[in-house]
């Protein structure tokens, strides 16, 4: 077993997209710097896409103008296309991230075009980011199934993977964007992956939505995935099952590594404490459940 797991936190992107209401930036902002305070170092800010269809990231750049720059923290973009990685590079973030869809109904739906148009537009962008210094990942989406097309053989995945990998990613991720993923299955993925693209690190992206989420993350790190994502609280819902628990909840992650022995750099109390306060910006529950038992064994609560 690995000695140690790189969180990548997506609850202020991948989380609060899911939210109703919009999100006030302050909070967003508020939110993040609580995270990096944890001792989070890679954390999805915002997501540069049409605004008109995903108004809760319509202030993007006004999150990334109003976060302080540190050392060794970066603040990641999502991006979909050539556009949305300019508006990324200028609003000052350091990496950005790519998702591409393993099914071509799904992409088509997201995306507009094809999984192939969207390769190339990440082939495009790859090289764009590394011609301005900016680190650049890829997500290889829906890996595990299809809301449109059901299965998705592991064989497409890697294809999509292997393709994308001409970009020199900083990294490939497998993401269970609907959360349908089993843990024999993310052992199998990531085996297939790790003789396809020998020496490519790699990335997970699981989901609560059927409760496999954190089995399907131990799966992941005892096959050697180095980089595990999760949002504090597990806010973030599947799109196609609207009532459906999120992400893997941070500090449930964090909980099950420190007892492992898996450093993550993180603390835990302050995740919890955060989550905490999350829950009282939303105004109701969050799906994680460290928030409700804590931690073990009671460590004196802190302030988030
Ligand atoms: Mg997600």
């Amino acid at each position: 077993m690995q000695r140690s797991v790189e969180i990548l936190e997506v609850g202020p992107r991948d989380g609060l997209q899911n939210e109703p209401g919009v999100v006030p930036t302050a909070t967003k902002v508020d939110f993040i710097q609580r995270a990096v305070a944890a001792g989070i170092r890679r954390l999805e800010v915002a997501s540069f896409v049409n605004p008109k269809r995903v108004p809760q990231m319509a202030d993007a750049e006004d999150v990334l103008k109003a976060l302080p720059r540190r050392e060794g923290v970066h603040y990641v973009g999502l991006v979909l296309n050539r556009k949305g990685f300019d508006r990324a590079a200028a609003a000052g973030c350091t990496e950005i991230g790519m998702a591409v869809v393993a099914s071509d109904t799904f992409n088509q739906r997201n995306q507009g075009v094809s999984t192939r148009e969207s390769i190339d537009a990440w082939l495009d962008i790859a090289a764009a980011a590394h011609a301005a210094g900016i680190r650049a990942q890829v997500t290889v989406s829906a890996a595990f199934g299809c809301p449109f097309e059901g299965e998705i053989a592991p064989e497409r995945v890697v294809e999509v993977a292997v393709a994308c990998a001409q970009g020199q990613p900083h990294e490939v991720a497998i993401a269970d964007t609907i959360g349908v993923g089993v843990p024999s299955q993310v052992t199998d993925l990531v085996a297939r992956l790790k003789a396809a693209l020998p020496g490519m690190p790699l990335r997970g992206h699981f989901h609560n939505t059927r409760n496999t989420g954190l089995a399907n993350a131990y799966a992941a790190v005892e096959a050697g995935v180095g980089v595990l994502d999760a949002s504090i609280g597990g806010i973030g819902g599947c799109p196609f099952a609207p009532a459906a628990t999120g992400n893997i909840p941070t500090e449930d992650l964090v909980y099950m590594l420190r007892r492992m022995g898996v450093e993550t750099g993180v603390d835990l109390e302050r995740l919890i404490a955060t989550a905490r306060w999350l829950q009282d910006q939303l105004g109701r529950n969050v799906p994680g459940l460290l928030v409700k038992a804590g931690s073990f064994p009671a460590q004196p609560a802190v302030a988030a």
